[in-house]
């Protein structure tokens, strides 16, 4: 069976990016591979992070994950910094990077840019996601489309990996789901659970009323037909791929449904088509959450995910001359 492995953030609670980008198709690959479903908690403090939200946000990611219908026992579901092997598998990817192709990375252009005191954690952070990938010898990586460049670096790194030292690493492919879901306030970015501002982004777990009053405050331009035109409707464009998305109903016909209605019923249709696809997962979401049934998946999955990183991170360091024989 081949092996797939993703992770998302426990940086914040995840969103309809999120969601409609990566977690929504994760529970059809269930049967036809083997799946790690990764709680890259590692990668989420390379910007800071308050201690106690992190840990829930960490059983929230768990219980969100099997919410949507990921079964821990036919994937596994873990959290990255209880498998030792992750760190120790980046450290031997920063060594194998070159400084000048982490810079050139857009993630960290973005997420550095006007700050002061970036880590250096945010800058090897894609060696650390190559080490996640290729510790279990994954064949396939499912991801939004932000992730592709991160990708081809880890492509890269795997290649010169072998070249260098001893062919031990599958290449993996990466199979982009989905489309860039972009931010309810600035439709030229694109939407993330750490935005600063929460209007930004529609959190699986906002109410009801918390999701109408951020789709009716969505910043659309102003001329009121709902048409589809990246470019100089950007806003609208977005909810009409979120719309489309959510109901699995091609752009033209909802451009059609509402040709001359304006933006007010369009929104309000979306608001409670985004409502009636979350009350299920949010209802099935707090039954786990309150349950031991998080943790135990999650106990499982580390014990699992432990097991199976130990033989490519040993051949990595046999090949670098790191262990002793
Ligand atoms: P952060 O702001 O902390 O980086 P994020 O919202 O970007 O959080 P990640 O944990 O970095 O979320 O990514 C989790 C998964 O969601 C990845 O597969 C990523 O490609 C996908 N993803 C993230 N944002 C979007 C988006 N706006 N549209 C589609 N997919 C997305
Ligand atoms: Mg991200």
């Amino acid at each position: 069976m081949k092996k797939i492995f993703s992770g998302i953030q426990p940086s914040g609670i995840v969103t309809f990016g999120n969601y409609l980008g990566a977690m929504k198709h994760f529970v059809d690959f269930q049967s036809s591979y083997d799946c790690m479903f990764c709680i890259v908690d590692q990668h989420a403090i390379t910007v800071p992070q308050d201690p106690v939200s992190l840990r829930d946000q960490k059983r929230k990611l768990a219980a969100l994950y099997m919410a949507v219908g990921i079964d821990p026992n036919k994937s596994t579901i873990f959290i990255q910094s209880e498998v030792p092997a992750h760190a120790q598998m980046a450290w031997i990817m920063q060594c194998v990077s070159y400084i000048g192709e982490l810079e050139r990375m857009t993630q960290f252009k973005d997420k550095s840019e006007g700050k002061t005191g970036v880590s250096a954690g945010l800058l090897t952070y894609p060696p650390l996601m190559a080490a996640d990938i290729l510790l279990y010898g994954t064949d396939i990586v499912p991801v939004g489309d932000d992730q592709r460049q991160h990708l081809e670096l880890t492509r890269t790194l795997a290649e010169r990996f072998n070249r260098q030292y001893a062919d031990i690493f599958t290449l993996p492919e990466s199979k982009i789901l989905g489309r860039r879901i972009m931010s309810l306030q600035n439709p030229e970015k694109k939407m993330s659970k750490s935005d600063e501002n929460a209007k930004a982004f529609i959190s699986m777990l906002d109410d009801e009323k918390t999701i109408t009053k951020k789709i009716k405050s969505a910043v659309t331009d102003s001329d009121p037909n709902v048409r589809f035109d990246e470019e100089e409707k950007p806003g609208i464009s977005n909810l009409l791929t979120i719309y489309s998305l959510l109901n699995d109903q091609s752009i033209e016909a909802i451009e059609k449904e509402y040709d001359g209605k304006g933006y007010g019923a369009f929104k309000t249709d979306l608001a409670e088509l985004a409502v009636s696809v979350f009350r299920p997962i949010q209802k099935r979401f707090y039954e786990i959450y309150e349950s031991d049934e998080v943790d135990n998946a999650l106990d499982a999955g580390s014990d699992k995910a432990n097991e199976q990183a130990q033989h490519l991170l040993q051949k990595a360091e046999e090949a670098m001359g790191l262990q002793r024989s």
